[in-house]
């Protein structure tokens, strides 16, 4: 393709992407295809001779459209929210033109500068301490593509501080603490690093938050029979039910821990600390005083395009003495004098994304209250949803809503049910909900409890399509009881 080709086939995308988003809601949320439809409609091989790309642009309508599920749908409720806007679009277009893996500052410059700039701004914006920026010479942020990934650099970054504080440690003696609540990224860090990963019962009477005595006993109870305890995993904001870990009392027993390693997971609920209002909520305080790192998606609920994993640290030092491996053709003047970050050393792999562009495209066009006002509204239709929940006979909250999510069941009036026969009833309810294609929200277990999530933010999501999501519910819900019954 030259430039002129680039040019015709680039003006026809965006036209098609427009298009796309004008009949978004007149879409399935979910596709109807079966499983292998796209292996059975595809070669087998790739063509001999090149395709004109009108051709290949078209088979994208026909065949890729069609099996997409549309996460930016308005009646889009499942596990959470993936941003997405025309900024961090443009953003990922414009990053990729230039196709540019600014592992060091030299490789590019605007790419590596301009990371830290975002990252400050991100953690200004979200009101991080200080020790967390860049201008203060010793912290500093970092794009990451995924939270889970994320867990494994700041896992690793963990491990070797601890090894370094305790040269008499063995790797096999280290223990990963998460709760019950966790994502699989702790688990997934421990099986990665060969790790014992130990998850801490939460209970429901605490809204599934980790209590600082739960920790104690279990890192005393580590201690005695050889364990290190080097790293805790807290969350702010869980993928079930956005539980809220005490970081305070966390905070507490970390006292007589020092070498112990608190990141705090954030990946959903991160952004709400952009909002004066709930900075109390999601514990800012705590975070500044206690956290090692900390992490934020703004690929979920932060408005920048997927991937888009944001993580602080309060020292860098401890980023780049667990991952600095410099050959020599890696070697650059400025970062032999140490006047320049190379961001290689702060992640996994050696080139990265020029994700920061981005990210600069959406704050700048948003502004702090633009941003701020798109999580009170994800917030606003969230209230609203529970309080169809709260003034229903038949349905029921499983636990508070937290921010952006409602966790709820089935709990018909009048109806005697035992636990088990509601969770069947609810297990029900909930197939029924998700052989519909034109809605999708996800379920999940509570301490034995099963219940479904409501978890708002899709950008284009209003009161309108909360209320009919609404309707669906009940209509649905009577049909389950109705069959649960007879
Ligand atoms: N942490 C929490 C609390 C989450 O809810 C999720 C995903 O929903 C993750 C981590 C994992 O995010 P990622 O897909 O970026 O690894």
């Amino acid at each position: 393709m030259d430039i002129e080709a680039f040019r015709k086939a680039g003006y026809q995308a965006i036209d098609r992407i427009c298009d796309y988003y004008y009949s978004l809601q007149n879409r399935p949320v979910v596709p109807s295809v079966q499983p292998g439809y796209l292996l059975d409609a595809l070669p087998d091989s790739p063509p001999e001779q090149g395709e004109d790309f009108t051709v290949i642009a078209d088979d994208y309508q026909k065949y890729i459209l069609p099996g997409l599920t549309h996460w930016q749908h308005p009646s889009f409720f499942a596990y959470f929210p993936t941003a997405c806007t025309f900024e961090g679009i443009l953003g990922d277009l414009y990053s990729t033109s230039t196709a540019n893996p600014g592992f060091n500052w030299l490789a590019s410059p605007a790419c590596t500068e301009l990371e830290m700039v975002v990252m400050d701004w991100s953690a200004k914006l979200l009101g991080l301490s200080e020790h967390f920026l860049h201008s203060s010479g010793k912290g500093g942020g970092v794009i990451q593509t995924t939270a889970s990934e994320l867990a494994l650099v700041v896992v690793v970054a963990a491990r070797e501080r601890y090894l370094r504080i305790h040269p008499d440690a063995k790797a096999d003696e280290l223990v990963i603490y998460t709760t019950t609540q966790t994502h699989s990224l702790g688990v997934k860090a421990g099986l990665v690093f060969g790790m014992e990963c130990r998850a801490l019962e939460v209970k429901a009477e605490d809204a599934y938050a980790l209590r600082g005595a739960t920790l104690k006993s279990a890192l005393e109870e580590d201690e005695k029979r050889g364990k290190r305890p080097f790293i805790l995993v807290a969350t702010v904001g869980t993928t079930s039910s956005g539980a809220i870990d005490r970081l305070d009392e966390i905070g507490q027993v970390s006292e007589d821990y020092p070498s112990l390693w608190i990141h705090v997971d954030a990946a959903w609920a991160g952004v709400t600390l952009a909002c004066p209002e709930y900075r109390g909520t999601a514990q800012l305080e705590n975070i500044n005083a206690y956290a090692t790192s900390f992490g934020t998606n703004f690929h979920k609920w932060g408005l920048v395009n997927f991937d888009a994993a944001l993580l602080w640290v309060k020292d860098r030092k401890d980023l780049t003495d667990a991952l600095d491996v410099t050959p020599e053709f890696l070697r650059t003047k400025q970062g032999d004098a140490g006047a320049v970050v190379d961001f290689r050393n702060w992640h996994l792999g050696l080139g990265r994304r020029f994700r920061s562009l981005k990210v600069w495209f959406v704050l700048r066009s948003y502004g702090v209250e633009g941003f701020r006002n798109y999580i009170r509204q994800g917030i606003k239709l969230n209230e609203h949803f529970t309080s169809l929940i709260r003034a229903s006979l038949d349905f029921s909250l499983v636990t508070a809503p937290s921010f952006a999510l409602t966790v709820f069941r089935l709990t018909p009036a009048g109806a005697s049910l035992t636990g088990s026969e509601l969770n069947e009833l609810n297990r029900a309810f909930y197939a029924r909900l998700s052989s519909r294609h034109d809605i999708m929200l996800t379920q999940t277990v509570l301490n034995g409890v099963f219940c479904i999530r409501f978890a708002v933010g899709a950008a284009r999501t209003q009161q309108e399509h909360i209320d009919t999501a609404w309707d669906l519910l009940q209509q649905e819900g009577a049909v389950a009881v109705q069959e649960y019954m007879q």
